[in-house]
């Protein structure tokens, strides 16, 4: 009985055939990782190259199948050693393998041409490939790779079971020769050994990929371990970065609010001309360069991740009409038209973090304008989903200005990231503003995206998610009162001061307060409110800054300095000047916060919430918090005058002012309107007086009192007036008189058609 051993070759040949093919891409993918892959390759194309020939015997000629063949399959084992020598780091010597593999080539060629006998030749083929595996098992049990043990063992054993396979087969047909000098009939038992030897050849080479594979495994492991160890140690060093560009940025922060409020002080002396325009550039300078800091500052402290969320409810609308108003002098000096459009069913009370999105609408509206010379810049929003507890918005900031190359708009939102430097020197900017509108709405668990096309426009979208906010702060349709109070009944029980000379302020202040349930006295300047306070011990002061005989800083100085509890009451400043420097000038003055006018209801509250006794803590820290401040700050009375400047008067708005109050609203305009020509009067009398710094009181407090009627279109020219009355130039105040009395005249009619 016989093994049919050309088929047992057959498919060695198939299997060694793919291992080979398997060997030789992993020496073109890894050669440069792993020594001795090529002496592998080598050997399998050996292997496989002698057992063909061996397979073909009988239909080529003798020599080639016999001599030839079990040449090439010698010198293949020795390859392998080689390659495994490689593999586990040891390099050996092979003289004494190459002499005997002539040695064997020389039996091999005597016992095939001169006296041909397949026993002799079978004995020397077992013996050196027995020997060869020998040493293959010695090295790979000796000299296991680390972290390789358990199949370095394996493969060693396979070897070592191989060379004794081989030893035993050469002892075998050293007692018992076959009977034929055919190899592919030379008995059973000569059969079995081979097919147990070609089996054993693929179970090595199976094991030596397994070790293969499993090196590299552990190569990978190290190399991703060492990646990570890398990036930890990377975003520490990006993390420090960031926190001291963050420090460095909030440091340079404090002396330049130091320039900006001085430059401001200078501002406010009488100057020439030249030193008024020389002091002006040095404050928009200024501004320009806070507001890159803060760009910084915000960049930075995300990347530290030390920016967080606030959650506070808030009015979506007046957020987007603070936009506006601080968009409209830009939009209105380049003669642009600015568009709002709020979906009905966009939900206006909501809890999110208003200053930043207010940043992200504010950075959005800001490009818009900045890349547009004609046409329109719109902002809208619609609802993108809804929840029960919470609404997905989406927000779209569109413009008609030089668009966007399709290919640029991929990095956009990277940080430092510009269009092209020819845009950078044209335009301005840093590039940070968009990466960070994108980490923001990232952190609103949003995103943000554009649309453009080069010479059409762009339109620059963003998603966002807030939750939807108790009815407490729902913005109160017309003539619709709130039953209930944001404050608590400790709170509703404190008794405020309110220090403004302007009647109609006073009076929106005075009739708010009371729709809060809070019971207020009134001065009508700093020296009156001094006064109060030595008589009462009230528990807030709201304090308008500029007033008569006795301003709000120096009343609030001299009340710091009382005795006891009174000294320390909180005192907001309520003041028409928005300017970062009039911000520091209230603080450094002594007072707690600061709201600007004309009041927006919602901020109104949140203060007062903030500031009142509670009844369980009082406020720690009489200091403005950076945020907060900073948010009140922007809707800076200078930005509203140009959006609102089509409008005359806005019922909504006085509604939304007083809270809803109708009779209130009616009141107010009432007094608003009975003082109105006598205001006109006196400033009259100044311009003609050329009395500059009379006209300027005069325009500011007329400001301050149609912003406070949202009466906008005379709000912008009274500002104007005050601006104008401050820099000292009659001649323009002589123009403006007419446009002031002009919106005034449009008002009463508008009033009257009411
Ligand atoms: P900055 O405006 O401070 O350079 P941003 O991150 O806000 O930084 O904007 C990055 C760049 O994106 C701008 O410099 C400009 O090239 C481009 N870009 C942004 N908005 C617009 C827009 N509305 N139209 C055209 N280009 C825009």
């Amino acid at each position: 009985m016989f093994f049919d051993i050309r088929g047992i070759v057959l498919f060695w040949l198939v299997i060694n055939v793919m291992l080979t093919v398997t060997n030789i891409a992993m020496y073109f993918r890894y050669r440069k990782r792993f020594e001795g892959l090529l002496f592998w390759s080598v050997h399998m194309v050996l292997q496989v190259t002698g057992m063909t020939f061996i397979f073909l015997r009988g239909f080529i000629p003798g020599f080639v199948s016999v001599f030839l063949a079990n040449g090439i399959l010698a010198l293949g084992a020795l390859s392998l050693l080689v390659g495994l020598e490689l593999f586990v780091d040891r390099r050996g010597r092979h003289g004494f393998n190459l002499a005997a593999i002539a040695a064997y080539l020389s039996v091999m060629a005597c016992f095939y041409w001169v006296r041909p006998d397949l026993a002799v030749r079978t004995v020397a083929t077992s013996a050196l490939h027995a020997a060869i595996a020998f040493q293959i098992c010695v090295l790979l049990l000796r000299r296991v790779p680390c972290g390789l043990r358990d199949i370095t063992r394996i493969t060693g054993l396979v070897a070592g079971v191989y060379a004794t396979v081989h030893f035993t087969r050469m002892c075998f047909l050293l007692f018992v020769p076959p009977e034929t000098n055919e190899m592919f009939r030379s008995g059973f038992v000569d059969s079995l050994f081979l097919s147990c030897i070609l089996t054993l050849e693929i179970a090595l080479r199976l094991a030596i990929i397994m070790m293969l594979l499993r090196r590299l495994l552990e190569t990978l492991e190290r190399t991703t371990a060492e990646a990570e160890r890398m990036a930890v140690a990377a975003q520490t060093a990006s993390r420090a970065k960031s926190e001291f560009l963050a420090n460095m940025s909030h440091e340079i922060r404090t002396p330049m609010n130091g320039i900006l409020g001085m430059t401001g002080l200078l501002l406010e002396t009488n100057l020439t001309d030249e030193q008024r325009s020389r002091a002006e550039v040095v404050r928009s300078s200024g501004e320009h360069l806070l507001r890159i800091l803060d760009d910084i500052l915000d960049f930075s402290k995300i990347e530290a991740g030390r920016l967080d969320l606030e959650v506070v409810e808030f009015d979506l609308r007046v957020v987007l009409e603070e936009i506006l108003s601080i968009m409209g002098p830009r939009i209105g000096e380049k003669g642009l038209r600015l568009r709002l459009s709020i979906d009905t069913d966009v939900p206006s009370s909501l809890r999110g973090d208003p200053l930043r999105l207010r940043q992200v609408l504010n950075n959005l509206a800001d490009n818009a304008i900045k890349f547009t010379a004609q046409g329109e810049v719109s902002i809208s929003v619609e609802v993108a989903g809804e929840g029960a507890a919470d609404v997905a918005l989406r927000f779209e900031v569109r413009d008609t200005g030089i668009g966007i190359p399709l290919e640029k708009q991929g990095a956009l939102f990277e940080k430092f990231s510009q269009v092209d430097a020819s845009t950078t020197r044209q335009y301005g900017g840093t590039g940070l503003g968009l990466a960070i509108s994108k980490r923001l709405i990232e952190m609103m668990g949003g995103e943000i995206g554009v649309t453009s096309a080069e010479g059409r426009g762009s339109e620059f979208w963003f998603l966002a998610r807030f939750g939807k906010a108790s009815e407490t702060w729902r913005v109160l349709p017309a003539g619709e009162r709130a039953d209930m109070n944001p404050l608590t009944a400790a709170q509703t029980r404190a008794r405020l001061l309110v220090a403004e000379d302007n009647s109609t302020n006073l009076q929106v202040a005075l009739g708010l307060l009371k729709g809060l349930g809070l019971h207020a006295d009134a001065a009508a300047d700093g020296a009156e409110a001094v006064e109060a306070m030595r008589k009462h011990p009230y528990d807030l002061v709201l304090m308008d800054c500029q007033m008569p005989r006795m301003d709000g800083y120096e009343a609030t100085r001299r009340i710091r300095s009382m005795e006891g509890p009174v000294g320390a009451v909180p005192i907001i400043a309520m003041t028409a000047h928005a300017m970062p420097g009039d911000r520091e000038k209230c603080l450094r003055a002594g007072m707690n916060d600061y709201i600007s006018k004309p009041i927006a209801p919602r901020l109104f509250v949140e203060v007062l919430r903030r500031w009142l006794p509670s009844g369980e803590d009082a406020p720690e820290e009489a200091r403005i918090p950076e945020e907060t401040a900073a948010e009140r700050s922007a809707p800076a009375v200078s930005g509203q005058e140009h959006e609102f400047a089509s409008r005359v008067w806005d019922r909504t708005l006085l509604l939304e002012r007083v809270l809803g109050d109708e009779v209130l609203a009616e009141d107010v305009l009432a007094g608003f309107l009975s003082d109105l020509p006598e205001r006109l009067a006196a400033l009259e009398r100044a311009v003609a007086a050329g009395d500059c710094a009379e006209a300027a009181n005069l325009g500011h407090s007329l400001k301050g009192a149609a912003g406070s009627v949202s009466a906008e279109a005379l709000m912008v020219v009274a500002m104007e007036m005050e601006k104008k009355a401050r820099e000292g130039d009659l001649h323009a105040l002589g123009n403006i008189l007419p446009a002031v009395m002009w919106e005034y005249e449009r008002l009463k009619s508008a009033l009257e058609k009411e």
